[in-house]
């Protein structure tokens, strides 16, 4: 990636009607973003253009408005491009900010993408139960971190992977897991989940893919449910590693369920309601790990695939 100095005018062009110029204020780095990036079969967005701005969550300011729905002034989330200002011809995917009274980076993390990942993905593909067991991979991140708290707001038992110390610090002592474990240090990831699952897990939230979930499979519990939303471990990998335990998913009845966040978009006017008082009554809390600079920006990205970043990974573009 490279910066490309341009000058524009700060009106949206006679020739977009319906459109908005926004001021970006906050970037989001997803792993998503790397698939974006090679033209892989399967994937459900388009790849980027080369030599156009990469696109990405955000959250942004209008400037000025051509659409009906938007004012100049209006706080915004949705996909905007890795710019300084960026015109959004198609609008109407944007959710309006109304509630200011929390952190507005919170719009791209526990408010936004990855926290309406974590609350559809747990609570409607993997349907949890007071007391059964749950294991959550890459716990610490922007989804995974969110995940383990739900778990245990719903009286699940939770245990959490992740690549450091500190984050299984984290995990234990700020997330309120019941125990974490450093994947890195297992030289046998079945021996090292059958240490915190003597019986078994009935929830897996599938972040990571590969070595993960082979191990995973081998100690679900039969009728075990096993959310699968994302594989980070693969996505810099020329050909995937495969899975070899399959089997497991009819020998124990396994329901094991892809998911894509932006089908459940039209509910999140519900996630809000259920998320933000939990935030504000501090009975969920949320970690970030913030980048200055649209110039910093590719290494935060890049740091997602090496465990650089500890909790939500963001880049600040501007200061409202
Ligand atoms: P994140 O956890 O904040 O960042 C990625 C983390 O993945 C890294 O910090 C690293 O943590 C871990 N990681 C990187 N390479 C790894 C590897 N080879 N093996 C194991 N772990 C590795 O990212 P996120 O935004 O929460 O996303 C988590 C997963 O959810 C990703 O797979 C993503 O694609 C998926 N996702 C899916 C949806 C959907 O709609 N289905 C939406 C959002 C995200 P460690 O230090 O712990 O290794």
């Amino acid at each position: 990636m490279f910066l490309k100095k341009t000058t524009i005018k700060l009106k949206v062009p006679e020739d977009s009607p319906n459109s908005i110029l926004v001021k970006n204020i906050y970037l989001s780095c997803d792993p998503y973003m790397r698939n974006l990036m090679s033209k892989s079969e399967g994937s459900y967005i388009d790849s980027y253009t080369l030599g156009s701005p990469i696109t990405g969550y955000g959250v942004a300011k209008v400037v000025h408005s051509t659409h009906p729905n938007f004012n100049k002034g209006d706080l915004v989330w949705g996909i905007t491009g890795w710019e300084e200002y960026s015109l959004i011809k198609s609008p109407e995917t944007f959710f309006k900010i109304q509630h200011t009274d929390v952190p507005l980076s919170y719009y791209i993390g526990i408010l936004g993408m990855p926290g309406a990942t974590a609350y559809f993905g747990f609570y409607e593909v993997c349907s949890p139960k007071k007391g059964e067991t749950v294991f959550v991979s890459a716990a610490s991140g922007a989804v995974g971190q969110i995940v383990g708290q739900f778990a245990k707001l719903s009286g699940c038992y939770v245990v959490g992977s992740a690549g450091s110390k500190e984050k299984v610090d984290l995990l234990k002592n700020k997330f309120g897991f019941d125990d974490a474990f450093n994947y890195k240090e297992e030289p046998d990831l079945n021996v090292a989940l059958k240490r915190y699952f003597r019986d078994g897990i009935d929830i897996y939230f599938e972040n990571v893919g590969g070595k993960m979930l082979d191990a995973v499979l081998l100690n679900m519990k039969i009728r075990g449910r096993i959310a699968a939303c994302g594989m980070i471990s693969q996505y810099n990998l020329e050909q995937p590693e495969g899975v070899h335990n399959l089997f497991c998913l009819t020998t124990k009845r396994i329901r094991m369920e892809g998911f894509a966040v932006f089908d459940y978009y039209h509910n999140y006017s519900k996630f809000l309601e259920v998320v933000l008082p939990k935030i504000k009554e501090g009975k969920i809390t949320y970690i970030e790990d913030i980048t200055e600079g649209l110039e910093s920006a590719p290494a935060a990205l890049i740091g997602l695939f090496s465990g650089r970043n500890v909790g939500k990974q963001l880049v600040v573009v501007a200061h409202e």
